[in-house]
């Protein structure tokens, strides 16, 4: 097979997975991140079984499900303690025999998998690499980083420079390919605790108040190192108010998440200052195509979501799969790149667009101004759960069966 040289902007899970499937066929891959010191940023994360299904075909599920931690059940309740939402994967049946669970990780663990197999794969990491876009030409393209150096030519570029990617900026000005680019009101701010007595396992738990209140406790195992299991808590929050949440001090905070969430109280007790709480924004991106030549956006720089669904890196990973099998396919009947491209666009559009869709649908719903629409969610939520076949459809979306 023909051997490319391929330029992945960003190190998250999109440009990791893809450098490494990229790499171990063969490709010349360099990674061009922006941070000057390697690492995750963000709270844990609920890999769903597709995503599961992926590091399983790279050979890495393994590694992450030791130090993760198995999720059975998605609970949420209201203030007053009614159920609002209660999912069993074992209700969405197994596959070859096998049971389906969420798999809750820490993002540091899932970082260091996918950078060990990286390395190993043979793939170069540049850092401190800003990428401000990407020009191409019937001879290749180059990547343009900040301060105006040209860095290439590369047969093909995968932008996966996430939600606010630059690359995609950078081709929606040449190309016009981006539909829809906005920042949702609310985002989150999370910390990690320790779960000492193992009281969070197995449950992704949530507490709402309306919809302009959450808490959520995501289980995510034990890290290598780590001398208990760890915790994510996210506190659903305005954007706007971050700084008055900061402000009012962690006593208060504690005070009205512990109110909402008085099971977490434990957890909130071991915050030790307000600054522990990082805000983690959401975004809504939709676009016409993810590719513009030589050029494709990967994961959250293609279609950032809200993660009401708990599956951005799962479509990052499930990308990167997809985009591989292409580059792989297309090579060994002697096509072009852009060939590949164009494969790969058409085989993720309709799982995209369905996902994208339920999320754009379900964030108000838990996440908005529009307190009013909790307690009639509160109210229909669980008689609509029992409607035939919206269980169903509700678990194919969870579990990945959907559009895919
Ligand atoms: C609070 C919260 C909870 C979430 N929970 C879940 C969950 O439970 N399950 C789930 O599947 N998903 C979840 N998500 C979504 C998930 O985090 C993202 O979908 C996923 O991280 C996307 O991966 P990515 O590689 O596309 O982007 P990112 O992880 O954002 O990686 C982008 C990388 O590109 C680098 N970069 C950016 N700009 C440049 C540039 N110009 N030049 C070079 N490098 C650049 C960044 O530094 C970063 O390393 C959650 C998101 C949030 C905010």
């Amino acid at each position: 097979m023909r051997q490319l040289r391929v330029a992945i902007v960003g190190c998250g899970t999109a440009g990791q997975a893809s450098a490494v499937l990229l790499a171990r066929q063969g490709h010349r891959v360099e990674v061009f991140e922006r941070a000057g010191v390697l690492g995750p940023v963000g709270a844990g994360l609920l890999l769903q079984p597709a995503g599961q299904r992926v590091l399983g075909k790279m050979g890495l599920l393994g590694q992450v499900e030791r130090q993760g931690a198995v999720v059975h059940r998605l609970v949420g309740q209201n203030e007053r303690g009614r159920s609002v939402l209660d999912v069993r994967y074992a209700d969405a049946g197994a596959v070859h025999g096998v049971g389906l669970s969420g798999l809750g990780v820490h993002r540091g663990v899932l970082f260091s998998v996918l950078q060990a197999a990286l390395r190993e794969a043979g793939a170069t990491v540049h850092t401190g690499r800003h990428v401000a876009g990407c020009e191409q030409d019937e001879r290749g393209a180059v990547l343009v980083l900040d301060g105006g150096e040209r860095v290439g030519m590369f047969d093909l570029v995968v932008a996966c420079d996430g939600s606010r990617s630059r690359v995609r900026g950078a081709l929606d000005a040449q190309r016009g390919i981006v539909r829809r680019s906005a920042l949702y009101e609310f985002g989150a701010l999370w910390c990690v605790v320790e779960d000492v007595l193992g009281e969070h396992a197995g449950v992704l738990r949530q507490a709402y108040a309306g919809t302009s209140r959450m808490l959520g406790v995501l289980p995510t195992g034990r890290p290598d190192g780590a001398r208990a299991d760890v915790v994510s808590v996210f506190w659903s929050v305005r954007g706007a108010e971050v700084g008055r949440v900061r402000g009012a001090g962690l006593e208060a905070w504690r005070a009205e998440a512990g109110a909402l969430a008085p099971w977490a109280r434990g957890l909130l007790a071991q915050v030790r200052s307000i600054e522990e709480l990082v805000y983690a924004p959401y975004y809504d991106v939709v676009c016409d195509t993810p590719v513009v030549g030589r050029c494709v956006l990967v994961g959250d720089a293609a279609h950032a979501m809200s993660p009401q669904l708990g599956l951005g890196a799962n479509l990052a990973l499930a990308d990167a799969w997809a985009l591989a099998r292409a580059v792989e396919r297309a090579l060994s009947r002697g096509e072009a790149v852009e060939d590949a491209l164009g494969a790969y666009a058409g085989a993720r559009a309709r799982e995209i667009a369905s996902y994208s869709f339920v999320s754009r649908g379900l964030t108000p719903v838990f996440q908005s101004e529009w307190d009013a629409l909790g307690p009639l969610r509160d109210w229909a939520w669980p008689w609509l759960m029992r409607a035939p076949g919206v269980k169903q459809i509700a678990l194919a979306s969870l579990v990945g069966r959907r559009g895919a």
